[in-house]
C-alpha cells in the first residue's frame, strides 16, 4: 500500500502521524517550515533562554486522554500560569479580572466575592440579549472595565471594535469575584514539557514508520504518490482561494535582552494602553526555560497585525459578529467533502482557534475514526 501524506508537522499532523504509524501505516510528514512542532516550536536563544518562536504556549487541559497521550513522549513539569495587566498608572493587576483588580480600578476595599458581585451588578448595563462582544461585556462588567481591559486590547489584537466582534470571543474569558489569580483556573492540569516542545515532537516523530521532510511545501501533484492525505494547510489556500480568503490575525515578535534573571510571580504582562503592543513574555519565568544561566534574560513583545503584513503567518482566525468568515469556511468545507482521499485537519484546515489540548483531542478522535472505518 502507498504511504500516507501528512501536511503539517504541528500537533494535528503529529497526532495523526504517530497514531497511523503505530497502526502499521507508513507515513510521510511534510512541512514548509525548516522545523517541526508547528506553532509550538521552541529553541534556546543566545541568552541561554528557551523561547517559543510563535508566542508563549502554555499547556492546560481538562482531558485525561490528552494528558496520557502527551506524557508518553516526554516529561512534563507543573506550572501555574499567571498574567498581570498594566494599568495606565503603571500598576500591575490580576487578569482575568478578580477581586483585587476591581479594588485597584475602583479604589474600593472589598474583601468578599459578594461585595464584588454586587458592585459589578450595579455597574452592568441592562442588555438582555447581547448582539456582540461590547454588549456582552457591558451586560456583565459595565463600561469602565470594558473600556479599560477589553476595548484597546481588542482593537490592537483583532483590528476590530468590540461592536464588530462576536460575543463568543470574549465569552470564554473568565470573570472572578474572589482572589484567585491564576489564568487557567478552571483547567485541572497545567504543565509544560520539561525539555521543551521541539524535543517532545522529536520523540513523537521518532518511529520507524514516520519520515519527516522539512522546507517542503505541499503540491497537489504529490497526492498521486499517497493512499490518503491528512492536510493541516489553510483550506482556502488548498482551493486556490477560489471562494475568497479566510483572514487571520498575525503577530510580530520583538525580542530584547536585559541583564540579570529577575524574580517575578507572573510571566506575561498585558498592556491596556492604545499603543501597538498587546503583551510581553518574560521567558525565564516559565519552568525549565533557563537552559543556561548567562546572567541575561529575554523578553518578547507581541505586536498584532493582519497576516498579509507578516508574510501570511496565520495565527488567529478572525471571528466577526456577523459570522461571515465562518460561513465562507462552511463553503470550503463543502468543497472539501467532494475531494477524494483527503481530510483537512488542525487550526488552519478547519479554520478554528484551537488550543493544543483541543487539537490533540480532535486529532485523536479523527484519526481513530478513520482507522476504524478501514478496519
Ligand atoms: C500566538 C499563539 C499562542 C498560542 N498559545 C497557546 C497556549 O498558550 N496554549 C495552547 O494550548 N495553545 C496555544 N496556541 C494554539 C496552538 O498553537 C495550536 O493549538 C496548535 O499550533 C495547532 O496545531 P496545528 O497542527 O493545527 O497547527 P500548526 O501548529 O500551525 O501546524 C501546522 C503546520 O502546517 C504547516 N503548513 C501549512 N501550510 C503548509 C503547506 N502548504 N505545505 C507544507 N506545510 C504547511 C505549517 O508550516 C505548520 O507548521 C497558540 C497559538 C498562537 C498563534
Amino acid at each position: 500500500m502507498k504511504p500516507i501524506l501528512i501536511v503539517g508537522a504541528g500537533f494535528a499532523g503529529a497526532v495523526h502521524a504517530r497514531t497511523l504509524a503505530e497502526a502499521g501505516f507508513r507515513v510521510h510528514v511534510i512541512d514548509q517550515r525548516p522545523h517541526i512542532a508547528g506553532n509550538a516550536y521552541d529553541y534556546v536563544d543566545d541568552n541561554g533562554i528557551r523561547v517559543h518562536a510563535y508566542g508563549p504556549h502554555l499547556f492546560h487541559t481538562k482531558m485525561p486522554r490528552v494528558i496520557e497521550w502527551v506524557q508518553k513522549f516526554g516529561a512534563f513539569v507543573p506550572y501555574t500560569h499567571k498574567v498581570r495587566a498594566l494599568l495606565p498608572s503603571g500598576v500591575p493587576v490580576p487578569l482575568p479580572i478578580n477581586l483585587d483588580t476591581v479594588n485597584a480600578v475602583f479604589g474600593t476595599d472589598y474583601q468578599t466575592a459578594e461585595q464584588v458581585h454586587a458592585h459589578l451588578k450595579s455597574i452592568a448595563l441592562p442588555i438582555v440579549e447581547p448582539a456582540n462582544a461590547a454588549e456582552h461585556l457591558y451586560a456583565n462588567i459595565g463600561l469602565q472595565l470594558t473600556d479599560l481591559f477589553f476595548r484597546p486590547y481588542t482593537k490592537k489584537m483583532w483590528g476590530l471594535d468590540l461592536e464588530d466582534m462576536s460575543a463568543a470571543v470574549v465569552k470564554r474569558i473568565p470573570l472572578r469575584t474572589d482572589r484567585k489569580d491564576t489564568y487557567f483556573a478552571d483547567d485541572d492540569v497545567q504543565m509544560m514539557p520539561r525539555d521543551g516542545y521541539t524535543k517532545l515532537f522529536q520523540t513523537i516523530f521518532a518511529h520507524e514508520n514516520i519520515r519527516v521532510s522539512l522546507t517542503t511545501r505541499f503540491e497537489k501533484s504529490m497526492l498521486t504518490d499517497y493512499a490518503f492525505c491528512f492536510n493541516a494547510m489553510p483550506i482556502d489556500e488548498y482551493f486556490d482561494f477560489k471562494l475568497g480568503e479566510l483572514p487571520y490575525r498575525s503577530l510580530k515578535f520583538h525580542h530584547r535582552t536585559e541583564a540579570g534573571i529577575p524574580e517575578q510571580s507572573w510571566s506575561i504582562t498585558n498592556f491596556t494602553d492604545t499603543g501597538p503592543i498587546t503583551r510581553e513574555t518574560a521567558w525565564h519565568l516559565l519552568p525549565h526555560h533557563i537552559a543556561q544561566n548567562t546572567g541575561r534574560h529575554t523578553l518578547t513583545r507581541e505586536e498584532p497585525c493582519d497576516y498579509r503584513d507578516n508574510h501570511m503567518e496565520r495565527y488567529y482566525p478572525v471571528k466577526t459578529a456577523d459570522g461571515r468568515y465562518n460561513k465562507l469556511y462552511d463553503q470550503y468545507k463543502a468543497l472539501a467533502a467532494d475531494e477524494q482521499n483527503i481530510a483537512f485537519i488542525g487550526r488552519c484546515g478547519t479554520y478554528q482557534y484551537l488550543d493544543m489540548d483541543q487539537v490533540i483531542n480532535q486529532s485523536l478522535t479523527h484519526v481513530e475514526a478513520w482507522l476504524k472505518q478501514r478496519a
